[in-house]
């Protein structure tokens, strides 16, 4: 008999109940109990849900209440001292002022960084470390749960992050030191937790290292043999985990370590399958990894069972099923997204139907196929259904793919050209400013918008309320006298999902959430089939905002790899297939927004860097098609038309040559927080085009000083040519309010005034 398993499970609840009981904790509006005990049925729910597919176990200590990561940072005791010193136990109002900088008791300060957990969107709060730093346990949340699960009558399976992955995911504080140097104090701390585990009669821990699938430094892997022979003894069995990709160079070491069972990816690296059953002592369990965690497609379960049974004969009850990796990154379940058409619904598979795959699964490698012949058979329609589905295939997208050629990803002239064109054309200022897109979305334009999708205002009424937005926005922006203008994006909801809406080829759930970090998810679109743009998307209210000026109005786009990266997308062709529909489809936006007269479009590429593969061996085939795709999108133009595109991060340093291969005129980043430092690598690789460095921080609720946004230019001065200079904030303003705003870009453009009167040292 083989065990089934997952690896952890949804947070945040079908309903988002743990958004709900978190805010309205921090906000004063329920007592900690009221909190901790919405935490408790959604973890008793959960694991009902896991039961009941009949999973061996289930994964304790998945659940969180903001981050997993930070958990283990308070069991540890790992808290910096700006929150205070602990002593014995971290309390809950540390807790969050760790991971928001405030909560409702204790002294607000800011709060540890936050960053993305591998190449998914969780975020993760960052461990902080110092030199000689020590640690106690110092959170029994843990072994909490295990008792509270014992008690339900389940079998319980800790998960937790293992010593190597929580120290590489940790940063360096205050003076240099090598990270590694830290295990001689927290292993004792492991050691404690293992047996304390033990004498609570678990019998299984699962011991997450994800960091075995990314190029791991010589020291890092030498370390993992003697952490784990030191974690020998008196412990649970260790089910170690990896996941998110192959684990390639590292794959026999992770097989030789002392623990006893090992879990890989087989959706991301299925190529390892063999080497690592090859290779796994013979008293090792192997967790197959073969339902799909970071997508949402129903798995063609006969196809799995192809690869399974023969793995079933040769390891027996050795062989344990599960997901590819904790099922954090998919939506809770489909119940309820009954707004999606009943085809499009059976191809779909959330959390709990993943957990409803695994039983199937193990059933019919235990009882063979006989035993589930019905539920092989719905799978097979579905997937059957998929494959066939008009949907899916549109001959006319598929031959303007087919016809795409390197000429069309070409601008006509070298940017020079372009250049002087587009000096020609709008006479702009030295130092031209300009913002990133959108403006406050207030209260008035989110009420707008949702009054018209329920039907409570019909399409002339909400049109009428936008276009005194976009009045309203440019008639500010000439007050202000910026020189290239945004209609302010009121009419979107969100970059992506307003494109998916209005492109075939995508669907929307209802409430597909996936948690972002702490209370925040995103319910990402479905991109299911082949991608075509019916009509123009923005050309209308970009059109009309210029009526309203004589200053050049900037069209505004997301371009394709953002739509791409920020989608749940098909899994049955490669992304960068994907990617070039979705390019042909932004592609015809530009055109359309050319030939109405829009001289300067922006395509933003928000997400293209988080993209990025793992393994820096991938790096180049990933950036030369996204690159490609963003050419293809944005090339198209005349010389006299201006692109911008805009990539709210700041390392470049990696990716430069891809930036500029994209040959942009014009390149918006964030540089606010750094004292332009983040400019270095464009100066060094002679970024040839224009540069906006924001000067304006968005996301601080701060109004920047005159003085302090001069001193950032000056600074951005040093290292590219004035002339290739542009003055902007590095995001867009839809997150803010309009005092702040207002006072902000009256001061922004200030700057360039004095940038240009030479009463500074700039040019
Ligand atoms: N144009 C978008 C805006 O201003 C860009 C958002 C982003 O970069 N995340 O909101
Ligand atoms: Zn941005």
């Amino acid at each position: 008999m083989c065990v089934a398993h997952s690896l952890g499970f949804p947070r945040i609840g079908h309903r988002r109940e743990l958004k709900w009981a978190l805010e309205s904790y921090w906000k004063g509006e329920s007592d900690r109990t009221a909190l901790l005990g919405t935490a408790r049925q959604l973890r008793e729910r959960h694991w009902r849900l896991q039961q009941e597919a009949g999973l061996d176990h289930v994964p304790v200590g998945d659940f969180s209440l903001y981050d997993h990561v930070l958990d283990h940072s308070v069991m540890f005791g790992a808290v910096p001292p700006r929150f205070g010193q602990v002593e014995g136990a971290v309390d809950l109002d540390t807790y969050f002022r760790m991971a928001r900088g405030r909560a409702p008791s204790g002294e607000p300060t800011h709060a540890c960084e936050m960053t993305k957990w591998f190449d998914t969107n969780y975020h993760y709060i960052v461990p902080e470390l110092y030199r000689g730093q020590t640690f106690h346990l110092a959170s029994s949340k843990l072994f909490d749960e295990v008792t509270e699960a014992q008690a339900l009558g389940l079998t319980p399976r800790p998960v937790i992050i293992g010593p190597l992955t929580w120290l590489w995911l940790g940063k360096v504080k205050g003076e240099e030191f090598e990270r590694l140097d830290l295990l001689n104090a927290l292993l004792p701390v492991y050691g404690d937790i293992l047996s304390r585990l033990k004498a609570q009669g678990v019998e299984w821990v699962q011991i997450d290292e994800p960091i075995l699938v990314l190029d791991l430094p010589y020291p890092w892997k030498r370390a993992f043999e003697s952490v784990y022979t030191r974690l020998g003894g008196n412990r649970p069995n260790l089910l170690l985990t990896t996941y998110f990709g192959a684990l390639e160079d590292n794959l026999k070491l992770a097989c030789q370590l002392p623990v006893d069972g090992l879990h890989v990816d087989l959706i991301r690296a299925s190529e390892q399958l063999q080497q690592a059953v090859d290779w796994l002592p013979g008293h090792k369990v192997l967790s197959a990894g073969v339902v799909d965690g970071r997508n949402i497609w129903r798995s063609d379960l006969s196809q799995k069972l192809d690869l399974l049974e023969p793995l079933n004969e040769r390891l027996g009850d050795r062989l344990w099923l599960a997901p590819s990796c904790s099922l954090l990154h998919v939506p809770v379940d489909l119940d309820g997204e009954e707004q999606l058409d009943a085809e499009l619904r059976g191809w779909l598979a959330f959390a709990v139907q993943k957990l409803d795959e695994l039983r199937i699964l193990r059933r019919a490698l235990d009882q063979g196929r006989g035993a589930v012949a019905a539920e092989l058979a719905a799978s097979a329609a579905a997937v059957a259904s998929r494959g066939s589905s008009g949907r899916l295939h549109r001959p006319d997208v598929r031959a303007r793919v087919a016809a795409i050629d390197e000429s069309m990803e070409r601008r006509r002239g070298p940017y020079p050209i372009r250049a002087e064109a587009h000096r020609q054309r709008f006479r702009l200022p030295p130092f031209p400013t300009t913002t990133i897109g959108s403006f406050p979305q207030t209260a008035e334009i989110r009420a707008a918008r949702r009054d018209f999708k329920v039907g409570r205002i019909d399409a002339v009424t909400y049109e009428g309320l936008m276009r005194e937005q976009i009045a309203h926005v440019v008639q500010k922006q000439e007050e202000y006298g910026l020189d290239v203008l945004v209609h302010g994006e009121p009419e979107r909801n969100d970059m992506v999902e307003y494109f998916g809406e209005q492109m075939d080829g995508f669907a929307f759930t209802a409430s597909g959430w996936v948690q972002s970090y702490g209370s925040r998810c995103v319910k990402p679109p479905l991109l299911y089939g082949d991608v075509a743009r019916p009509e123009p998307m923005t050309v209308a209210w970009v059109r009309y905002a210029q009526s309203l000026t004589d200053r050049p109005m900037k069209g505004m786009l997301t371009g394709p790899v953002t739509i791409l990266n920020w989608s749940f997308v098909r899994d049955d062709q490669p992304r960068a297939d994907t990617c070039r529909q979705l390019a042909l489809a932004i592609r015809d936006e530009v055109l359309d927004l050319e030939r109405a007269g829009i001289g300067i479009i922006q395509i933003d590429e928000a997400a293209l860097r988080e993209g990025l593969p793992l393994r820096k061996g991938q790096w180049k085939g990933y950036l030369d098609w996204a690159v490609g795709a963003f050419r293809l999108a944005a090339n198209g133009v005349r010389n006299e038309t201006q692109i911008h595109t805009h990539m709210c991060y700041s390392e470049f340093n990696d990716i430069i040559e891809s930036i500029t291969a994209m040959d942009a005129d014009v390149i918006t980043i964030e540089t606010a927080r750094s004292d332009m430092e983040l400019l270095d690598v464009f100066k060094e690789f002679h970024y040839p085009n224009e540069i906006g460095p924001g000067v304006y921080d968005i996301h601080s609720p701060n109004v920047p000083e005159v003085g302090q946004m001069v001193r950032l230019m000056e600074l951005a001065d040093k290292r590219i040519p004035a002339e290739r200079l542009w003055v902007n904030p590095d995001c867009g303003l839809k997150t803010r309010g309009w005092p702040e705003v207002e006072a902000a870009l009256r001061n922004m453009v200030e700057v360039a005034r004095q940038l240009r009167e030479g009463s500074v040292a700039v040019g």
